[in-house]
């Protein structure tokens, strides 16, 4: 039996783990884009750009684990085809990698941002980190576009380590899609405390410079004076190397409740890419969140070794900011009322939970850890929404 995993990082990494765990003997080959040994992300927006952690530390996989595990690795070698018909991988170099069972674990790529002026930037890869970390070192003024997890993420290490910093988004506030205006307001003050100058509400018209960037003009037509742009304005599903082999690729690779490709018995998607039928959501769901993916890598491989195992796990994703944790559970859902459990909008510490039509959807807590784990269990059982109260009292 020959498996094939296409993205060697996170979710391909943990599939290949898990089925070895359970058994599975066949051939194992894990094709990366990328040249280096798999990697964890979530450290490259904050310690790792002050820092304070190296890449030795990120690794996910070293070579002699993936020998012990009788992995083949492809790695520096993009997947750029699928043939379904023949059930193989086409890569870069040429070579046809054929397959029984794939597994598309191909994640998400940075949007890019429409100007390519030195010292603008993204941050998806350990290069993309290594060369925003070696421009902060050159004290640079540092301006982020896109108030998203990772954007805010930088905008805390710039101010940690000092440096002016100013932060754009065309949103009202910080995070509003995973957070809604009233915790991303709450997380935003949070920002301004550390010194982070916020344009909410405001679009980059245009970013000037000579030989590199010098400053971004907004569209009220304000200057902000950069040395270093960090654009973290979101990401897509990366699926241009299924284009044409007739999988649902509507919003990554569309799958149904065990992670199986619509219509498509012998492929599976795991991770950032993975698009299932969620039973808890009653649709289909992807998320961008780094628990997800292990969750589901594992949920595959029991599917794949003979017990069939849907995933619907609650929504997890957690971003360190301004010196503590913010961590949600579930999914803050649009026109949520949102009810503080501890501290307040304007507090160092606070944690909130959200809900609407009688059902509690989401907490958040941000340095509040106790609190989070106790409406975690009330969000695992369902818990009832009452408006004006939140959850009924016990
Ligand atoms: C800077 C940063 C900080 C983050 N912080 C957090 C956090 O604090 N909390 C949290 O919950 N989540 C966080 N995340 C999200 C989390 O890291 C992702 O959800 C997780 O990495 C998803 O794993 P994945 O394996 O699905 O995708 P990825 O990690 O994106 O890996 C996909 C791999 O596939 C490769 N690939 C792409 N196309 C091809 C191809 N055609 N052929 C072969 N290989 C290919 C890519 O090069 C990549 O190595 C963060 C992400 C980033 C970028």
């Amino acid at each position: 039996m020959d498996l094939v995993i296409v993205g060697a990082s996170l979710a391909g990494v943990r599939t290949a783990q898990a089925l070895r765990r359970k058994g599975f003997d066949g051939r194992i080959t894990l094709v990366g884009a990328e040249p280096h040994l798999p990697y964890d992300r979530p450290p490259l927006s904050k310690d790792f750009l002050l820092g304070k952690t190296d890449s030795a530390a990120l690794t996910l996989l070293t070579a002699e684990q993936a020998e012990d595990l009788g992995l083949e690795l492809r790695l520096g070698e993009p997947a750029t085809a699928l043939d379904r018909a023949a059930r193989r991988v086409r890569l870069s170099g040429g070579d046809a990698v054929p397959y029984d069972i794939l597994v598309a674990a191909t994640g998400s790529t940075p949007r890019t941002p429409p100007v390519e002026l030195p010292g603008v930037h993204v941050l998806r890869t350990i290069d993309d980190a290594v060369a925003v970390r070696d421009a902060l070192a050159g004290g640079p003024r540092v301006a982020v576009v896109g108030g998203g997890f990772i954007g805010a993420e930088v905008a805390c290490a710039a101010r940690a380590l000092g440096l002016e910093t100013t932060l754009v988004d065309s949103a009202p506030t910080l995070m509003t899609r995973g957070l809604g205006p009233v915790l991303g307001e709450a997380m935003a003050a949070r920002h301004r405390a550390l010194g982070v100058a916020l344009r909410m509400g405001r679009t980059v018209r245009e970013a000037r410079g000579s030989s590199r960037v010098e400053e971004l003009v907004l569209d009220d037509g304000s200057v902000v004076a950069a040395d270093l742009v960090v654009a973290g304005i979101g990401a897509e599903p990366a699926v241009g190397w299924l284009d044409g082999a007739g999988l649902d690729l509507t919003d990554g690779v569309g799958c149904d409740a065990l992670l199986r490709a619509t219509g498509a018995e012998d492929v599976y998607a795991v991770g950032d890419v993975a698009s299932w039928r969620s039973t808890r959501y009653g649709g289909p769901v992807r998320v961008e969140h780094w628990t997800a993916a292990g969750e589901q890598a594992m949920a595959v491989a029991a599917t794949i070794t003979g017990t069939p195992t849907a995933f619907d796990s609650l929504p997890y994703v957690w971003s360190d900011q301004a010196g503590a944790r913010l961590q949600i559970f579930g999914r803050v859902m649009p026109g949520d009322e949102v009810v503080f459990v501890l501290g307040g909008p304007e507090e160092e510490r606070f944690a909130a939970i959200t809900g609407g039509a009688g059902r509690l959807h989401a907490v958040v807590a941000f340095g509040a850890l106790a609190e989070a784990m106790r409406y975690r269990t009330l969000l695992l059982r369902g818990a009832e929404w009452v408006p004006g109260l939140g959850v009924p009292r016990a």
